[in-house]
């Protein structure tokens, strides 16, 4: 068989799909990608806002390290996007009162960072398993401690941290805090929408291939192929199926397999977390917070007792936000809405969620002339029937690294049952390279990156050398 036939499928197309589509293509098989939606990118979703002169991102919208990230690598090869790092921080402590200075902000920024680089794994585990919330705020009281700062501010504080975990503190194991890779350099902002980027990094060919409004619902690998049956235009087949699709898809069951997963894939499913931050791109009439800050966030102390003020008040300890200002001179922020508050807010209208801005940002700006977006456009992902939620964590008392080996691992047909093999597969292991196989890809399988798009591009690279080592193109 000459390499050209070798049909491959890749199912998704949003970071992961395309970084193995380009792979694939290096290496000369030009795979079929399907995606259902009617647009590319998947979680990347940039979108003009609040005009066509300015993309903002409504997924992932930092790059978390700059050294060795793909990302990076991508946005500096693409036209019109650049990088700029978070210098200044504003607090706002309480409703009413002055925000912090600037440098009085980024100590108090970076007394929390001490507390968790401070963090180590537990000697004693607890019965069930360890939260992030379980460790973290006796650190944070130390902290506080040594640099005089008010301990309630820090304790509020940490809920803005729920951004990276995309559930509460108390439900995010604390396993997630060791077992994780960084980039080295600090966290940038993406100016001209990371859609772009990944745009770039994928190629045109790559992305004018991919069949948009392929909704894929059943995958059948029981027979000398594998069959791939979509929603609204009926069924290809094809020696090697990648499936990139979120986690989320994976746990509602929207992908009927025949022959089943293993036992120990459909457990990964159940037990990796798969938790809600949304974001919401807020334009204002003009700047009323402190225009030097590239980060803002509002706290809500115990102390703010007033139930006039608390029903004004979106309901988290900290609300955090960008601020565009610095960088483009306009009055436009992105506000992280967390957990809970994604959740709240997607069964909100977009003029509802304008409103309920106002009276929060009221009160921490008292004097601003107005608070109230003039307009405002929130992401939905839990409601989104092609995301479920917005990324995967470790959950308490699960194996996270352990669901992530099985998410990732290869899958073949023996005996008449979903067989996995293990991830990456070896160049000499026993296994027919004509026998049809299932791939895996997306954030969820990338065991240091995952949660973020870097993860997804090299998950997507990384199985796409898998298809082509079990077709003997390639020796891992
Ligand atoms: C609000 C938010 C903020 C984030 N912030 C950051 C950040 O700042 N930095 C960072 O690095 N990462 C961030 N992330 C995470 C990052 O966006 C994801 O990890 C990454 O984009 C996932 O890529 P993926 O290819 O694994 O999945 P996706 O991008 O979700 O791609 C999977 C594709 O599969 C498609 N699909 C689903 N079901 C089917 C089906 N049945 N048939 C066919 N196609 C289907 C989907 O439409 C999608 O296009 C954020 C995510 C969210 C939601």
């Amino acid at each position: 068989m000459t390499t050209s036939v070798r049909r491959v499928i890749i199912i998704g197309a949003g970071a992961a799909g395309l970084a193995a589509a380009r792979r694939l293509r290096e290496h000369g098989i030009i795979p079929i990608v399907l995606e259902a939606r009617d647009r590319v990118g998947g979680r990347v979703h940039s979108v003009p806002f609040p005009d066509k002169g300015c993309m903002l991102n409504l997924g992932a919208s930092i790059v978390h390290g700059a050294e060795g990230n793909p990302l990076t690598a991508a946005i500096e090869a693409a036209p019109d996007i650049s990088m700029i790092p978070f210098a200044s921080n504003v607090v706002i402590p309480r409703p009413g009162a002055p925000p912090m200075s600037v440098d009085d902000s980024n100590r108090f920024i970076e007394a929390e960072a001490e507390a968790l680089e401070s963090l180590r794994p537990p000697a004693n585990p607890k019965q069930g398993g360890d939260s992030i919330a379980d460790l973290i705020h006796p650190a944070l009281a130390q902290v506080a401690a040594k640099y005089g700062i008010e301990a309630e501010l820090m304790r509020c504080n940490i809920d803005a941290i729920v951004s990276q975990y995309a559930d509460d503190l108390d439900k995010v194991s604390s396993r997630q805090l060791f077992d994780v890779g960084e980039f080295e350099g600090g966290d940038y902002m993406v100016l001209g929408g990371i859609w772009g980027a990944l745009h770039a990094f994928a190629g045109d060919a790559v992305v004018s291939s991919v069949r948009l409004n392929h909704e894929v619902t059943h995958i059948t690998h029981s027979g000398a192929d594998v069959r791939v049956r979509t929603r609204q235009h009926g069924e290809l087949s094809a020696d090697a199926v990648l499936v990139t699709v979120p986690l989320g898809v994976l746990k509602a069951g929207d992908i009927a397999f025949e022959p089943p997963l293993s036992t120990r894939r459909q457990q990964a499913i159940a037990r990796q977390g798969f938790g809600v931050l949304d974001l919401a791109l807020l334009e204002f009439s003009e700047v009323f917070w402190p225009a030097e800050a590239d980060y803002l966030v509002t706290l809500r102390p115990s102390d703010v007792t007033d139930p006039a003020v608390l029903n004004d008040l979106l309901p988290r300890d900290a609300v955090p936000f960008v601020s565009y200002t610095t960088v483009m001179d306009r009055p436009l922020m992105l506000c992280f809405l967390n957990a809970g508050l994604g959740v709240q807010l997607e069964e909100c209208t977009d003029e509802e969620v304008a409103g309920l801005f106002e009276r929060h940002l009221k009160r921490y700006f008292p004097h601003a002339s107005s608070t109230r977006p003039v307009r405002c456009r929130i992401s939905r992902w839990l409601k989104d029937p092609y995301a479920h939620g917005s990324f995967s964590y470790f959950s308490v008392g699960g194996d996270g690294l352990g669901n992530i080996s099985a998410l990732a691992a290869p899958c073949l047909v023996a005996g008449g049952a979903s067989s996995d093999i293990s991830s990456p597969i070896q160049a000499d292991q026993d296994h027919p390279s004509n026998a049809p196989a299932l791939f895996w890809a997306g954030e969820h399988t990338h065991e240091l990156y995952y949660a973020t798009v870097p993860g997804a591009m090299l998950s997507g690279q990384r199985a796409a050398d898998e298809i082509l080592a079990h077709f003997g193109q390639l020796p891992l």
